[in-house]
């Protein structure tokens, strides 16, 4: 059990405690610290109070074990319909960037029905084991199930790291094991590092409205977790040089029986192609000024053979489903070329979108943000610009 205690013979009553607790969780009775139940731990009086040394916090980890008997990194192959994940490889490639340094084995868990077939890709990427899974027992969506099996391949293997996709799948499931293994869990991370003398990983991910990066470190409990976010770490290419690694089959495993029942999977309509994979990417802001005015977006994407974007302006006032959503709170997109039409360049936009190989801006407004990031700014009317640009490229 993890404790705080204050030695009430070395408290002198300074409050310096106070003053450094974030969480107002400390007062002071009779001039000595008390600390109540909204502390949690971050251990800022503990600093606060070096002189006098009055309070200690104890920290255990899981069931006692020792971080030391962790070792290796693990990811998560997340599939859907019989195909790995387009993040597979993103996340392999993180992983194998910090295997450079850590210099451990590198493995993947494979849990779910027919998925053996998928075995020999991911170990085509450089991974070395792959911990298997494979039982017609378990539903693609039961991830109630998927979550107590992920735990006990991790709790069986300990691995030091362990990492999923920031998707929808990596962040319903991860959580949940994180829980149940009493550990932390960094969410949507843009950077991982190894820490080369300390051997902990470093989790980068934005924070307070994406304004600051924060660095977040799991000290105490293992395994290490974290999501990667999606089209921002560098994908494993498939290895040629006969990389071989081995399939370890764990279906002595009891699945569990799920408490979720799938009445039915319905595949969001769209005629144009998912944001996350696309080469080109035309997106449309509040600038638009109506939902039909999407329309002219459309049109463009169509033309160039991509997809539609949007801010969360667009979004937010039901102009177009959330799935088109790019940025912070949306999907991060890495195309060729992204035009976007009417957006102003919110910072939080920005996170989505800035990696882009080319940005192109059509704006009215010549001082909107959205140009400082451009490659290309076209400065006018989006009624008039789009229109000229689907007949040009028609015209083709
Ligand atoms: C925690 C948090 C998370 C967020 N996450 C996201 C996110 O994931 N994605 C996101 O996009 N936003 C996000 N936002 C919102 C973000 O801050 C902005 O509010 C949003 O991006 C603005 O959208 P917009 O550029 O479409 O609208 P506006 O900022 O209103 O810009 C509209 C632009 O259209 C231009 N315009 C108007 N008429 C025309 C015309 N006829 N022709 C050409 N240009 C025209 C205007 O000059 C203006 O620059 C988030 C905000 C917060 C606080």
């Amino acid at each position: 059990m993890n404790d705080i205690k204050v030695i009430v013979e070395k408290c002198v009553g300074c409050g310096l405690c106070i003053k450094a607790c974030p969480y107002v969780a400390i007062s002071l009775v009779d001039k000595k610290a008390v600390i109540n139940e909204k502390c949690t731990l971050c251990g800022a009086c503990v600093d606060a109070c070096k002189r006098y040394q009055a309070i200690v916090i104890t920290r255990t980890t899981f069931s006692g074990q020792k971080v030391a008997a962790y070792s290796g990194i693990a990811v998560l192959a997340e599939h859907r319909h019989d195909r790995l994940s387009s993040i597979v490889p993103e996340i392999i490639g993180a992983a194998k960037v910090l295997q450079k340094t850590l210099n451990k084995k590198l493995s993947a868990i494979l849990v779910g029905k027919n998925v053996k077939h998928m075995a020999g890709e991911i170990i085509s990427y450089g991974v070395d084991e792959v911990w298997m899974i494979d039982n017609p027992k378990i539903d693609d969506f039961a991830e109630d199930v998927h979550a107590s099996l992920v735990t006990d391949i991790l709790l069986e293997k300990k691995p030091e790291i362990f990492l999923g996709g920031g998707t929808v799948m990596g962040r319903s499931l991860l959580p949940r094991v994180a829980a149940r293994l009493l550990t932390g869990l960094t969410a949507d991370c843009t950077e991982l590092e190894m820490d080369p003398e300390a051997m902990i990983l470093k989790q980068t991910r934005p924070a307070f409205g994406g304004n600051i990066m924060a660095t977040i470190l799991c000290k105490n409990h293992r395994p290490q977790m974290a999501t990667v976010r999606h089209k921002v770490m560098k994908p494993a290419k498939k290895a040629d040089d006969g990389h071989e690694g081995k399939i370890v089959e764990m279906d002595y495993i009891d699945i569990p029986d799920s408490q979720v029942e799938v009445l039915e999977f319905v595949k969001e309509d769209t005629n144009t192609v998912n944001i996350a994979d696309a080469d080109f990417i035309v997106s449309g802001g509040r600038g638009l000024r109506d939902p039909k005015n999407f329309k002219l977006i459309e049109e463009l994407a169509q033309a160039l053979g991509g997809a539609v974007g949007a801010s969360r302006a667009a979004v937010d006032a039901d102009w177009i489903p959330y799935s088109h959503q790019v940025g912070q709170t949306g999907k991060t997109v890495n195309p060729k070329i992204y035009i976007a039409c009417g957006i102003s360049g919110a910072i939080q936009h920005l996170a989505g979108m800035k990696s882009s190989d080319i940005i192109i801006a059509i704006n009215n407004d010549p001082n909107a943000p959205i140009f400082d990031v451009a490659h290309y700014g076209i400065v006018g009317d989006l009624f008039e610009v789009v229109p000229e640009l689907v007949k040009q490229i028609k015209g083709k």
